[in-house]
């Protein structure tokens, strides 16, 4: 079923049984109702030239395999394929490009992402393109034979901006590029980019669907066979695989990506009603807010708001002192754990962008951003208002 035709409520029922059922069930041999972690680099071949459909766990493993099976199914791809991290997954995937081939990038994409390319695939003549992707006309006029494939966010980091995913599939597929999306804050629970048009979805899943801040790992989907097969190859080639171990612990966060997420966007929201009448914010950022921008193009393609919120601290308020003061809630880099965390994307994720540019795209220096988790909201309340009364000058 395409995902346009389907309700919040029937795509909630159909992924909620599918985190837990989805790829490998257990284990046929024992009855195990958790998959076993194979730690095995290699496989007794029975003779020469027969195995057991396992050779080197570099090329397969059987616990990665029912990861890559199951983020496969819930992506809805054809091709499923687990990374030693996010970065790992986005290196594999850019690979697919060729010397003399350009990428466009959303304005915003991940630091990590604007650094590989900047930095290491520069060197091998793959050129890149920042692009204003929430707006489809900047976007169609930035597009030339060279541009091969498109990389992009929706929500991006850290002022969520949307982009719309359909109409940037159906403007690059008439020029022959393919479509990237990186899913990292949404995961397939809220947002199925592929029956968006695009090719292929990929995530830190580091993230939300690890969910617990103890692992480090990346994911891809896509939707055509020959993709996956060149993916495949390059997996094996450069060798940037997920050990058996950390699989097994995504499987295992991933059985309760859905009711974490519930709580994730109860909570965010109960934050964002707070902050909305809060004198110390002039600024905020949430996709669930109808007058964010780009609020209807998120409603259109996604099924939930997410649980990151930026806002604009008054100058009424001291910014050190806030984040001094906030105690339940960690400050720290990354998102999606069941923790919340609070950072300073101007000091921190954002701090690699000169101050003038930053300026000019919003990523002002008295921007807070939140990684809502899934403790108490009145905790997480109670901790703002005190961060707030003593950050008052
Ligand atoms: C964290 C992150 C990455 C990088 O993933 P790692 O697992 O840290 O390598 C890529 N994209 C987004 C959106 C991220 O948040």
């Amino acid at each position: 079923m395409e995902s346009d035709m389907m309700t919040e409520a029937d795509m909630q029922r159909l992924i909620s049984s599918l985190v837990i059922h989805g790829g490998i069930d257990g284990d046929e041999r024992t009855g195990a109702v958790s998959v076993p972690i194979y730690q095995t680099s290699t496989y007794r071949q029975k003779e020469l030239g027969i195995n057991s459909g396992y050779e080197y766990s570099r090329t397969g493993n059987p616990t990665r395999e029912a990861l890559e099976l199951l983020i496969n199914e819930l992506e809805g791809g054809i091709t499923g394929l687990a990374f030693a991290s996010g970065m790992a997954a986005i290196t594999a995937v850019l690979m697919l490009l060729k010397s003399g081939d350009k990428v466009i990038i959303s304005s915003n994409v991940y630091g990590g992402t604007f650094r590989v390319l900047d930095k290491i695939f520069k060197n091998y003549n793959i050129e890149y393109e920042i692009v204003d992707t929430s707006n489809l006309a900047e976007f169609e006029k930035q597009i030339n034979p060279k541009i091969k494939a498109v990389l992009i966010e929706s929500p991006a980091n850290p002022l969520l901006t949307i982009t719309d995913i359909k109409g940037v599939s159906e403007i690059a597929h008439k020029h022959g590029a393919l479509v990237i999306v990186d899913n990292t804050f949404m995961t397939p629970y809220l947002q199925r980019p592929l029956n968006l048009g695009a090719d292929i979805v990929l995530h830190s899943a580091t993230k939300y669907l690890g969910g617990h801040s103890d692992v480090i790992a990346g994911l891809v989907v896509v939707k055509d066979e020959g993709i996956g097969e060149r993916l495949k190859f390059i997996q094996n080639a450069t060798g940037g695989v997920l050990s058996p171990f950390d699989s097994w612990l995504l499987i295992r966060g991933i059985k309760t990506l859905t009711v974490r997420m519930d709580r994730h966007i109860e909570n965010a929201r109960h934050l964002v009603e707070f902050l909305k009448n809060h004198e110390g914010v002039t600024k905020i950022y949430y996709p669930g807010l109808p007058e964010n921008e780009g609020y209807s193009v998120h409603k259109q393609q996604a099924f939930g708001p997410g649980a990151m919120i930026s806002f604009v601290l008054s100058d009424e308020y001291d910014i050190k002192e806030f984040f001094r003061s906030i105690k339940v809630i960690t400050l720290g880099e990354s998102l999606g754990g069941v923790e919340s965390l609070v950072s300073h994307p101007a000091s921190m994720t954002h701090a690699s962008i000169p101050y003038e540019v930053r300026q000019k795209v919003g990523i002002v220096d008295n921007l807070i951003r939140l990684s809502v988790g899934i403790e108490a909201k009145e905790t997480l309340i109670n901790d703002l208002e005190n961060a707030f009364k003593k950050a008052r000058k």
